[in-house]
């Protein structure tokens, strides 16, 4: 079976090499932090001889190595520490808020758990125990949900409004139709007919898009304008009118 994503940050951690001479204390006295239930003194013991960050880390990197799971970023944001002694939670839990990580509090069957829930919070932590891959791992997964959700939002407004411009290019080419139908098409001005058939032979293009086009260049309100009058032309020939020209 794949070794879950707790397993994978543990197996990191555990192979992390320490440099500085006292963070290795550090982590000699968390090797002899002994059983659960006496650890509350001892763990407050070992904080207060911490000499630098590195040594904080190695404590908290001990407790997660111990007490900790965490969650699979692409699933969920879920960091525990679960306990069996209320004195070492919460003795550890002070330990925690001193190094600047604000845990809730939980009771799982009737156990203390020490809980973080926020991606940016789950990917700090693991950063300062030294799983810094695994911390990523948190940080890109929350920037790519965005992503892609802003990705799903571009792609629904372009889908949207490519059916209205099909719509609307489709009306021309209606209005065009039977314009030339009734042999009045071409008594339009030349421009008109230029930015229809520009339309026609582009129906996908914006009228921004369609403007630039044009040679020379037509704004988007020109572009508009140029079409409403075919639309008006046709309009009046239903009506049994003039073309105008
Ligand atoms: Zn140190």
């Amino acid at each position: 079976m794949e070794p879950s994503f707790s397993q994978k940050v543990k197996s990191a951690l555990a192979e992390a090499e320490i440099k500085k001479k006292c963070c290795r204390h550090t982590a000699d006295d968390c090797a002899a932090l002994g059983d659960e239930d006496g650890a509350a003194a001892a763990l407050g013991e070992v904080y207060r001889r911490c000499r630098c960050e590195g040594c904080r880390g190695v404590l908290l990197r001990a407790l997660f190595l111990r007490w900790g799971t965490v969650s699979d970023p692409a699933k969920s944001y879920q960091l525990d520490l679960a306990f069996r002694n209320g004195d070492t939670a919460r003795a550890a839990h002070e330990i925690l808020a001193e190094c600047g990580f604000s845990f809730g509090e939980a009771k799982r069957r009737g156990r203390p758990v020490l809980t973080l829930r926020s991606a940016e919070a789950i990917g700090d932590f693991l950063a300062f125990i030294g799983a810094t891959g695994e911390a990523f791992d948190f940080m890109n997964v929350k920037i790519e949900r965005e992503f892609r959700g802003n990705v799903n939002r571009q792609v629904n407004f372009d889908t949207a409004n490519i059916a209205k411009q099909l719509a609307a290019a489709e009306k021309i080419a209606h209005a065009a139709g039977k314009l030339r139908a009734a042999g009045r098409y071409d008594s339009l001005p030349a421009e008109v007919r230029a930015a229809v058939e520009a339309r026609e032979a582009n129906p996908q293009l914006t009228l921004e898009d369609l403007g630039k086009l044009s040679d020379p260049p037509v704004s988007k309100s020109g572009m508009r304008h140029r079409l409403e009058r075919l639309l008006e032309a046709a309009r009046e020939y239903e009506s049994g009118g003039e073309a105008p020209t």
